[in-house]
């Protein structure tokens, strides 16, 4: 238990801070890379972090990043975590760049639950956005949904005069697949770049543009892939569509069970919060009983809630924290 009665259990992973794309919300503009790529934990250290982890109790874990399929030892690092005892679900998040061809393997590796992002479906918006090809992405999420992960999920930030016109579309889309799709809040979290704060679009905002289409009704059930997202049904369509309100929802940390480990082996009790501990003076110790205590104060260090609302500085973006 944190100090405010949260069950902390699962564990995000941020494999590596570097990405084959260049968001416009996540990367500041001329990004090089927080970290040398000699200083990101190796795949012994990830393993050996997650399953000190388990010992207190943590069941949850999501690769992320940066780009986390950049990683050539991906597939090994997701297969070795999978086979820890005390691992109950294993999750990735991805652009889907690369999903084509590992689609495949990460299922086979044990992975369960992915999450890919996507912020349009116009081709010209999503390499405006992004940086990226749309076609690629495509192909990726074609290949999660042919895999047999247990839960595939689409992400798309809300960005105020970008993509509400493809708000409609990006949900009929992942209805056709199966796909809920979560509409996420612009998080200040990139600066410098030409997304800032007048971009933003509250989830309020997007549930009255959808339901203009159809009827939205609060869908009690239990989230798939245990996250943050309150979940609703349009009730005309089917489609499964998740809000993640991380700015404007007053009650959004109140049942936040996680703890980050950056790439460059910083725990991170929140994401909206700078404090660190850095884990590489345990990593390098003979024992690992300083990993665990490590782990311990980063939980009695969790804050009740983000300060994204206090005029939040941002000292790390968001893809060298790992989202
Ligand atoms: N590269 C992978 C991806 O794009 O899914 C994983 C890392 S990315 C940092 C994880 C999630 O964070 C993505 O869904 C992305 O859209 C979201 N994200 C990045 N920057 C954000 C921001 N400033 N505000 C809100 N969400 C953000
Ligand atoms: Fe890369 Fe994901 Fe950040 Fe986009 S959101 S720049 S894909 S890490």
């Amino acid at each position: 238990m944190d100090p405010f009665g949260r069950h902390i259990d699962y564990l995000r992973i941020s494999v590596t801070d570097r990405c084959n794309e260049r968001c416009l919300y996540c990367m500041p503009k001329g990004y090089k890379g927080w970290a040398e790529r000699a200083d990101h934990l190796t795949a012994d250290e990830i393993v050996r972090v997650a399953e000190k982890s388990t010992d207190l109790g943590f069941r949850k874990f999501r690769l992320t990043g940066g780009e986390p399929l950049v990683r050539k030892d991906i597939v090994e690092i997701a297969r070795r975590l999978w086979e820890l005892p005390g691992v109950q679900t294993l999750g990735i998040s991805t652009n889907g760049v690369l999903l084509k061809d590992l689609a495949i393997p990460l299922k086979e590796a044990g992975v369960r639950s992915v999450n890919i992002s996507i912020d349009a479906l116009d081709p010209d918006l999503y390499r405006k956005l992004t940086g990226g090809r749309i076609e690629a992405a495509l192909e990726g999420i074609g290949a999660a949904a042919k895999a047999g992960f247990e839960v595939v999920k689409l992400n798309c930030v809300l960005l105020r005069g970008h993509n509400e016109d493809q708000i409609v579309p990006l949900v009929k889309f992942g209805a056709a697949l199966g796909m809920p799709v979560r509409f996420i809040e612009l998080m200040p979290l990139a600066p410098g770049g030409p997304i800032d704060e007048k971009n933003f679009l509250s989830v309020a905002d997007a549930m009255k543009l959808l339901s203009a289409h159809d009827v939205l009704e609060p869908d009690p059930g239990k989230s798939p892939g245990h996250g943050p997202a309150r979940y609703h049904r349009l009730r005309n369509s089917g489609a499964l569509v998740g809000f993640i309100g991380s700015v404007t929802c007053s009650d959004f940390c109140a049942d936040c069970n996680k703890l980050r480990l950056t790439s460059d082996g910083k725990l991170r009790p929140c994401l909206g919060r700078h404090g660190e501990i850095d884990l590489m003076p345990a990593l390098r110790s003979p024992t690992s009983a300083a990993i665990s205590a490590a782990l311990e104060e980063a939980i009695a260090n969790k804050p009740e809630k983000h300060s994204f609302d206090e005029d939040f500085e941002v000292e790390r973006p968001m893809t060298a924290i790992g989202g």
